[in-house]
C-alpha cells in the first residue's frame, strides 16, 4: 500500500499545494489500491478512472484550487453525477447515466476534488448492511465476513480499506453514521437543509440528507464545509450560513470541553446495546469528562416511538418518490413487445426492476398512504414526529448535545438479520431520532469490542452543526484513530 493512501485528506490537500505530490500520483495511488483490493471489499459499483485523472490534472496545472484540491473522493451511487453510471444499486437504473451533476457534486468538482467512483449501498438507501444491494455486498474491511453497514457500507468501507480518503454519504436513517460506525470511520449528517438534496434520488425527501465521511473528525468538517450552503434548486435548503466546522473541529482537537454539558437519553438506557458497545461508551464519557464535559441526563420520552415513526414516514414517502420508475422515463423496460397494454409493461418492469425490500417499503408505505388509513398511521406518525422534535429541543435548553452509542451492535455476520426485516431496523434505533427532529449527528470511532469498531454518536441542535464537530474532535484527540487488519 502506498504512503498516500494511508494519509488524511488534510495531509494530502498539504502535500499537494505545497507539491510534495501531484494529485495526480494522489489520485493514481488510490486507483491502484482500489485495483488492488476492491475485489475482496466491492466497495464500488463503478471506478470513474479517467475521469479522476482528468480532473486531477486540472489541479496540478493550477486551474482549481481549494483547501481540498486533488484529494480524491468516492460518491455514493444514489447521487446524480453526469454522464457517470447512477444505479442506486437497483436493477431499475441499471445503465442510466445522469444528464447533470447534483449541487454536491458540481461543488465537489468546482473544489478540484477528483471523483474516484460510485459506492455501492442498500438498493435505494433502504437497509443497513448493503446486502440488499442488487449487485451483491460490500465486505467490511475489519472481516470480510461482516457487514459494513448500510445503505452507504461502500463509501465507509472505502475509507477503511484506504481506497479513498473521503466519501459522501447520505443519511435518511442512519446510513451515514450506522456505516461509519460499524467500520471503525467518521460519518457526519449535517441539519436537514444544510446540504442541497438537489440530484440525490429521493427516497424520503423530508429526511433525505446528504454529508461527509472520513477517516478523522476534521476531514469531515473539511468536506462538509465543502458541500454544505444554501441551494436555490431545494426548497428545504436553508439560507443561512454554514456553522463553522472546520473551526470548531479544531477547537475541539485541543482537547478542552470545559463547560461542555453532555446529555445521556435516559430512554436508550436498556435499550439491548451490546455490552461491549455499552463498556466502549462509557469509557468515552469518561475520557469526555477528563476533558471538562459535564455529564447530564436527560428525558426523551418519546424516543421510543422513532422507530416505528420512521417505518411509516419514510415507506410513504418512498412510495411516492418511487412511482417515478415506472419503465418509460428512466432506465429498465421489461415486456414492452407491442403486444402489452402501458400498465402490464410498469408492473413487469417494477416486478423485476425493484428488489425485495423495496418492493417492501412500497407496499408499507401504499397502505399508510391510502384514504382510511392515512389518518390512523401517517397522520399519527407526523404527530409522533412533532412529540420527537419538542423532546430535543426541550433536552437541548439543559445540555449543549446529546450522546449515545452509534447502533447497538457492532458489525455482524452476513446474513443474520436477513431473515426479519425488525432485527435489521433495529441497527437504526439510536440514529433515527435525529432525522425525525432533523438536527446534525455525527459518528466517530470510539472503541472496540472484541475486536470491532465501536461508534460514538454526538447529535446537536439544529445548525449547531460546528458543536458536534468539536466534541468529536475532542473525543477523538482522546481515543484516536482505528486502522483495520490490513487487506
Ligand atoms: N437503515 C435505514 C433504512 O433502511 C436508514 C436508511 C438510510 O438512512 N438511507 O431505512
Amino acid at each position: 500500500m502506498s504512503d498516500l493512501t494511508k494519509m488524511s485528506a488534510a495531509q494530502l490537500a498539504k502535500a499537494i499545494a505545497g507539491k510534495e505530490a501531484s494529485a495526480v500520483e494522489v489520485t493514481t495511488a488510490h486507483l491502484d489500491r482500489i485495483a488492488a483490493v476492491d475485489d475482496q471489499v466491492h466497495a464500488f459499483l463503478h471506478v470513474d478512472r479517467e475521469g479522476a485523472l482528468a480532473a486531477a490534472a486540472a489541479v496540478d496545472r493550477g486551474e482549481v484550487t481549494g483547501p481540498l484540491a486533488g484529494v480524491p473522493i468516492a460518491v455514493k451511487d444514489i447521487v446524480a453525477t453526469k454522464g457517470v453510471p447512477t444505479t442506486a444499486a437497483s436493477k431499475i437504473l441499471e445503465g442510466w447515466r445522469p444528464p447533470y451533476d447534483a449541487t454536491i457534486v458540481e461543488r465537489l468538482r468546482a473544489a478540484g476534488l477528483p471523483m474516484l467512483g460510485k459506492t455501492n449501498m442498500d438498493e435505494f438507501a433502504m437497509g443497513s448492511s448493503t446486502e440488499y444491494s442488487a449487485y451483491g455486498a460490500t465486505k467490511n474491511p475489519w472481516d470480510l465476513g461482516r457487514i459494513p453497514g448500510g445503505s452507504g457500507g461502500g463509501s465507509s468501507a472505502s475509507l477503511a480499506a484506504y481506497e479513498a480518503p473521503l466519501a459522501i454519504g447520505t443519511d435518511t436513517g442512519g446510513s451515514i453514521r450506522q456505516p461509519g460506525a460499524v467500520t471503525g470511520t467518521v460519518g457526519a449528517k449535517p441539519t436537514y437543509g444544510g446540504t442541497s438534496r438537489y440530484g440525490l434520488i429521493a427516497f424520503s425527501s423530508s429526511l433525505d440528507t446528504p454529508g461527509p465521511c472520513a477517516r478523522t473528525v476534521e476531514d469531515a468538517a473539511l468536506l462538509h464545509s465543502v458541500i454544505a450552503g444554501h441551494d436555490w434548486r431545494d426548497s428545504t435548503s436553508i439560507p443561512k450560513p454554514v456553522p463553522d466546522v472546520v473551526g470548531a473541529a479544531r477547537l475541539g482537537a485541543t482537547g478542552d470541553l470545559s463547560g461542555v454539558k453532555l446529555g445521556i437519553v435516559k430512554e436508550f438506557a436498556g435499550d439491548g446495546s451490546e455490552p461491549g458497545v455499552l463498556s466502549a461508551f462509557h469509557e468515552s464519557l469518561e475520557a469526555l469528562v477528563k476533558l471538562g464535559a459535564e455529564v447530564v441526563e436527560v428525558s426523551c420520552p418519546h424516543f421510543q416511538y422513532a422507530l416505528p415513526a420512521y417505518y411509516l414516514i419514510a415507506p410513504s414517502e418512498a412510495s411516492s418518490n418511487l412511482a417515478r420508475f415506472d419503465g418509460v422515463r428512466y432506465g429498465l423496460r421489461v415486456g414492452d413487445d407491442g403486444n402489452r397494454s402501458l400498465e402490464e409493461v410498469m408492473s413487469l418492469t417494477r416486478e423485476a426492476g425493484f428488489g425485495p425490500e423495496v418492493k417492501r417499503r412500497i407496499i408499507l408505505g401504499t397502505y399508510a398512504l391510502s384514504s382510511g388509513y392515512y389518518d390512523a398511521y401517517y397522520g399519527q406518525a407526523q404527530k409522533v414526529r412533532t412529540l420527537i422534535t419538542r423532546d430535543f429541543e426541550s433536552a437541548f435548553e439543559r445540555v449543549d448535545v446529546l450522546v449515545s452509542p452509534t447502533t447497538p451492535f457492532v458489525a455482524f455476520p452476513f446474513g443474520s438479520r436477513t431473515s426479519d426485516p425488525y432485527q435489521m431496523y433495529l441497527a437504526d434505533l439510536f440514529t433515527i431520532p435525529t432525522n425525525l427532529y432533523g438536527g446534525p449527528a455525527i459518528s466517530v470511532p470510539c472503541g472496540l469490542s472484541e475486536g470491532l469498531p465501536v461508534g460514538f454518536q454526538v447529535m446537536a441542535p439544529t445548525m449547531a452543526d460546528d458543536r458536534m464537530y468539536r466534541v468529536a474532535a475532542a473525543l477523538e484527540s482522546a481515543v484516536g484513530t482505528f486502522t483495520p487488519p490490513a487487506l
